[in-house]
This record gives structure tokens, C-alpha cells and sequence, in this order.
């Protein structure tokens, strides 16, 4: 792989993208080849430098009509192949039956030279009907397409395995949810699409000839590496386990909800995929539920290590007749808690500043989180603040005692963590240095995409620019922007994301 810093800067014309389909290579029966629907007089919404950059494409090509024409689906580029993918999948944890691309036409893949796999697909959502849509128009609202862009790029620049997205295109076609809104499309990149649902599809069917040709298409187009393992199949349950694991608990550690943890929803790859009412943890409750529709929070914060862990057994479930043994796809499951548990005690670590993991440190951090519970205290917030707090006591204790209503708790608290701190010999300013490069200052709080979204609704789409600018650069201390660091106003907490989208 070469690294992004030796790569020779390319700066493609939208013309000279060279744009193949490998899905489409795969039997009639794994997808619908069909052209986006027009979208009515689209215009540019925002796009990512940053996107663009991955797949060599010049950012000035996002002012050109073409760029407009591509990615809103009213032209076809050269090589490109449309079609929309069929899987299936658990919502809510029951059997679901065929779902499939309903809004999303997969374009192809084209070369990005600092991706590690070197390929990466377009795929237009928002951009029309297909057989997969059943009761939904195929159409994305701009809200929902802002909240896409705007996370999946911020979920990069905090590290975070993600889908990326290139651009929205917006139009002023109406389209109904609750309310009329308009319509926009979401251009997103990622090495592939395929999902938990893509296997559990051929599982139900009963069509193993075509479950292992899927699997043997992901395996060598996705992971090479796994083609001369003795038990490939069961070496592709491990390594989805294990990165659906990572990307779980990294998810915890950001405060990440992703909403509607449905298998359908969960890519083979471990990213984040398909962004809905997803939230941030803002005042701290383990139990919160970001997505209004789900009434029992199934996908609340304090249960998604746990739902992403029984979709990897869905997908076992769905690969038994490939790997054979029940017992051998336990065993390729039993990956997922001791890399969850390993991984999040990592990212706890950094959090909390702490150079190794040392006896006792698990409970002081769940005594944190208790006490952080009682007062509902502003995640993001607090974990940067904590860096502040230097070996010996100074008045910057302050802003974090202020987060807290039981005061003596908090200080009781403060000072077992002090003594922590120096069991390390640790120095302030390093200490500070490392945490404030793992504890992000700026998170896409609902609030402001709310505020972005009702300016782009008005056809000013300045900050939905200036956010992305923003959370691309989430641990710099931005002194300009140190608003959008604050703690929410208060009718942030008003704010609700459900399903419709
Ligand atoms: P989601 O919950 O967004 O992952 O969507 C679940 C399924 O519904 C997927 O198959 C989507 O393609 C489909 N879907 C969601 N919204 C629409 C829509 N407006 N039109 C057509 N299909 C949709
Ligand atoms: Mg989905």
C-alpha cells in the first residue's frame, strides 16, 4: 500500500475518471441494472475536498454542470454500469425478508490510490425508484442527505471506519414525509456495499451457490489476504467480528449512536453505513436512544456492543452452510468480545489520559460515568476538558466541577483520579497533548446540523460548508470556532431524529 504522503497529487477532471463495475459481474440475480431517475434542476449543495481527494478528482470540477449532471443521476458517466443491489435483513431483531437498494444506484468503482484495498465505489442514494423500493418514493430529503454528508465525513476525520461522501446535490422537488421537504442525492464512496442482509438474502433463499459466490467475491475483491486461509469462510466470519468489534467500540468511545443497527445496515467491511438518526452522546445517560421511532431502545448507546455482536451472529447464521460446523462459526464468533473488550479498554484509556491500563482504573472510569449519569454531564465536552486537569490542583477544576450537581462526588472522584495520574509519572503538558488528540473538541452535535439544515433549506448553504470545515479538523483547537464547542443550547434538547429520512 502505498502511503498517502509518497502518492503523486492527482488532480482528475470528472472526464478522465476511469469507472468500472465489478458487482455487475456477478449473476443477473444479485441486482437490478437501472438508470437514476432525473432529478429536477439540481444544484450543488456542498463537497468534500477531502472525498474527492481519495479518488484523485479535482475540486474544481464541483462547480462544473457535469459534476452537477453526475452526481445528482442525470448523466451516466463512461464506464459506469447502474444498478441497484438486492439483500435482506433483521430490522429490529425480526426476519425482514427482501429490502434491497431502494433509493441507491451503485455507478461502479474507480481508483483511489490511498485507499488500502486501492478501489473505491460510487453510489448516488436519494436518486429515484427501483424494484427494491417497495412502499418508499426512492428519494432522500435534504435534511437526511446533509445529516449523511456531513457525519460521514466527520466520522473519517475522527478516525472512525466510515462510508465517505463526496457531495449533495439538491433540488426543489418536493417530496412528502411528515412534512413536505425537498429532494437532494448523497453521492457516497466506499471499497464495497455489501452488507450482513447481502448474505442473510441467499441464506433464507436457500441459494447456497449463490451465498458462496458472494462470499468468494467479497473475499477476493475485499480481503485478499483471507483467499489462502485453510478455512476461508470461516477466517471471513473472524475478521468481520473482529472489525465489527473495533468499529463498535470506537463508536463508544466518540459517543456515536448509529440508530437502526439493522443487519441490513451493517457493512462486511466493519464501517459505518447508512447514517439515519444517528446522534452524539450529549448529556450522558447510557440508556439514551437517538432514533425516535425506537420505542424500546434496542439500538440505544448502552446496547449497541451487544446488537452489533448479534448481527455478527445473524451473518454466522447466514455462512453456517459455507464454513460447515456449528461449532466452527462459535469459534469464529468468539473473536468479537475479547476485541471489543480489548479495544475499548484502549480507547477509555487514551480518554482518560492513562499510559497502560493499571489495576482499578475500570472502576474509577465507571465511577466517572455513574457520576456523569446523575447529571447528565455533556460528553464531548467533559473529555476535553478533562485534559485540563494538571497533578496539582489549579482553578481550571472548575469547568469540570461545574458539570456535575453532586459536587462532592465529582471531588472525591477528581482526587482518586489525581492519584491515578501520578502513578505514571505523568506530565501535564504531554498528558494534555495525547488526550487532546484522541478527546475531539468539535462533534456534529444534532444541533448544529439542525442549524445548517434550516439555512440550506433557505438555499443558503454556507454552513453546511463551514461545519465540514470544522469537523474535518475535529481535535484542533479552532479558537475561531470555540462556539461550536460549547455546551448546546438549551432547545437542542428538543430535537428529535426519527426513521423518515
Ligand atoms: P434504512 O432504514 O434507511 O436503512 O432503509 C431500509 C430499507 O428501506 C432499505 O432497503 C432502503 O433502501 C429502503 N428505503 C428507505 N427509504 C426509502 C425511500 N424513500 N424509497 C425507497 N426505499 C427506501
Ligand atoms: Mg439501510
Amino acid at each position: 500500500m502505498n502511503s498517502p504522503e509518497t502518492l503523486p497529487t492527482q488532480r482528475l477532471r470528472l472526464a478522465d475518471l476511469r469507472i468500472t463495475n465489478r458487482f455487475a459481474t456477478l449473476p443477473g440475480d444479485f441486482y437490478t441494472s437501472l438508470a437514476s431517475t432525473p432529478l429536477p434542476s439540481p444544484y450543488l449543495v456542498c463537497a468534500s475536498e477531502g472525498a474527492a481527494g481519495l479518488i484523485g478528482l479535482d475540486s474544481e470540477e464541483f462547480a462544473h454542470p457535469e459534476f452537477i449532471a453526475a452526481f445528482s443521476g442525470n448523466l451516466t458517466l463512461p464506464g459506469s454500469c447502474p444498478l441497484a443491489a438486492v439483500y435482506s435483513g433483521h430490522q429490529f431483531g425480526v426476519w425482514a425478508g427482501q429490502l434491497g437498494d431502494g433509493r441507491a444506484i451503485l455507478l461502479g468503482e474507480t481508483a483511489a490510490p490511498a485507499d488500502p484495498m486501492g478501489t473505491l465505489e460510487l453510489q448516488l442514494k436519494g436518486s429515484g425508484k427501483t424494484p427494491y423500493s417497495r412502499m418508499g418514493d426512492g428519494r432522500a430529503v435534504l435534511r437526511s442527505s446533509i445529516r449523511e454528508f456531513l457525519c460521514s465525513e466527520a466520522m473519517a476525520a475522527l478516525g472512525i471506519p466510515t462510508s465517505r461522501a463526496l457531495c449533495v446535490i439538491g433540488s426543489d422537488m418536493r417530496v412528502l414525509r411528515e412534512m413536505p421537504e425537498t429532494a437532494a442525492v448523497v453521492t457516497r464512496m466506499a471499497q464495497s456495499f455489501v452488507r450482513f442482509g447481502s448474505f442473510e438474502h441467499w441464506f433464507y433463499k436457500d441459494r447456497k451457490t449463490e451465498l458462496q459466490l458472494l462470499a468468494d467475491y467479497v473475499i477476493a475483491n475485499s480481503f485478499p489476504e483471507l483467499q489462502d486461509e485453510a478455512r476461508p469462510y470461516h477466517a471471513l466470519l473472524a475478521e468481520v467480528s473482529r472489525r465489527t468489534a473495533n468499529l463498535v467500540a470506537q463508536w463508544q468511545a466518540a459517543g456515536f449512536m448509529h440508530g437502526v443497527l439493522n443487519t441490513d445496515n451493517m457493512s462486511i467491511l466493519g464501517l459505518t453505513l447508512d447514517y439515519g438518526p444517528y446522534g452524539f452522546m450529549e448529556g450522558y445517560d447510557p440508556a439514551h436512544i437517538c432514533n425516535h421511532t425506537d420505542s424500546h431502545g434496542r439500538y440505544s448507546y448502552r446496547m449497541q456492543p451487544r446488537i452489533a455482536e448479534w448481527n455478527c451472529y445473524a451473518l454466522g447464521q447466514a455462512l453456517l452452510p459455507l464454513i460447515g460446523e456449528t461449532d466452527d462459526v462459535y469459534d469464529a464468533l468468539s473473536v468479537f468480545k475479547p476485541t471489543f473488550e480489548s479495544s475499548m479498554q484502549r480507547l477509555w484509556q487514551a480518554k482518560f489520559g492513562f499510559s497502560s491500563t493499571l489495576e482499578g482504573d475500570a472502576k474509577l472510569i465507571d465511577r466517572l460515568f455513574e457520576l456523569m449519569a446523575v447529571s447528565r454531564v455533556d460528553f464531548p465536552y467533559f473529555f476535553r476538558q478533562l485534559s485540563s486537569v494538571t497533578l496539582s490542583q489549579t482553578h481550571k477544576d472548575d469547568a469540570l466541577r461545574d458539570l456535575f450537581i453532586d459536587l462532592s462526588g465529582f471531588d472525591a472522584w477528581l482526587s482518586e483520579y489525581r492519584q491515578r495520574l501520578t502513578l505514571e509519572n505523568s506530565d501535564d503538558t504531554l498528558r494534555k497533548q495525547a488526550m487532546d488528540k484522541v478527546n475531539p473538541k468539535y462533534v456534529l452535535r444534532n444541533y448544529l446540523a439542525q442549524i445548517a439544515i434550516d439555512k440550506a433549506q433557505n438555499k443558503d448553504f454556507s454552513e453546511v460548508k463551514n461545519l465540514l470545515n470544522i469537523l474535518q479538523r475535529p481535535f484542533d483547537e479552532q479558537p475561531e470556532h470555540a462556539q461550536y464547542a460549547a455546551l448546546p443550547p438549551d432547545w437542542a434538547s428538543g430535537i428529535e431524529v426519527s426513521c423518515s429520512s
